[in-house]
């Protein structure tokens, strides 16, 4: 992919939308109004709209390495913060995949530098589910199983977010927990039971309004 070719396909691009729409670009300057808020991993196999056949103008999106909700940070705070509370968006995905070079990575034990404390995030995971995961003795079953359980703890800790518990006691706001497969392509819905989860998270982080 050359850098001068980036720049032959915007042109392309904005004649294509041009042509369906004369009012497109001018429409996509008045403003944003997502119903999603989209976490996903920085993967460039797994991208966030093509997979769901969305425009923009549809999703906000985060992306890092392994989809992860670290609570303190920043970036990912901020932008859970912003869609919900501004944006006011009506589902939050975190959107894991199969093959995830991060989720991998924490599974082994070689050092990779500043990755670490990062990828130490999804070790807590193992560790919080490790007799689930140890009494998986197909590696790849395995891998995969922390991939989905990596998503599940995500979910958990955009719940615990103080502008998504309001969301969800004021307006029903719904996180949902996928897996992106990219050997089939196909997107799945983890169905994760969050009012179990539920219960035990507000207990332990709910706050007071
Ligand atoms: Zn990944």
């Amino acid at each position: 992919m050359k850098i001068k070719q980036i720049f032959e396909n915007n042109k392309e691009w904005i004649q294509e939308k041009l042509k369906t729409d004369s009012d497109y670009f001018s429409n996509l300057s008045k403003g944003q109004d997502p119903d999603i808020l989209y976490i996903g991993c920085s993967d460039s196999r797994v991208t966030a709209e093509e997979l769901m056949g969305v425009a923009p103008g549809d999703v906000f999106v985060h992306r890092n390495i392994a989809n992860m909700v670290p609570n303190t940070d920043l970036s990912a705070m901020s932008v859970i913060d912003y869609a919900v509370a501004h944006l006011k968006v009506k589902h939050v995905v975190v959107c894991g995949h199969y093959y995830c070079g991060g989720v991998k990575a924490a599974m082994q034990s070689q050092d990779l530098g500043i990755l670490n404390p990062w990828l130490r995030n999804i070790r807590d995971v193992y560790r919080i589910h490790q007799a689930e995961l140890d009494a998986i003795k197909d590696e790849e079953a395995q891998y995969k199983r922390l991939v989905e359980l990596n998503v599940q703890e995500q979910c958990i800790n955009v719940i615990k977010t103080a502008e998504v518990q309001k969301a969800v006691l004021d307006r029903g706001i719904a996180v949902h927990g996928w897996v992106f497969d990219i050997h089939s392509g196909k997107l799945i819905d983890l169905k994760i039971d969050f009012s179990e989860i539920l219960k035990d998270v507000m207990k332990i982080y709910h706050l007071d309004s």
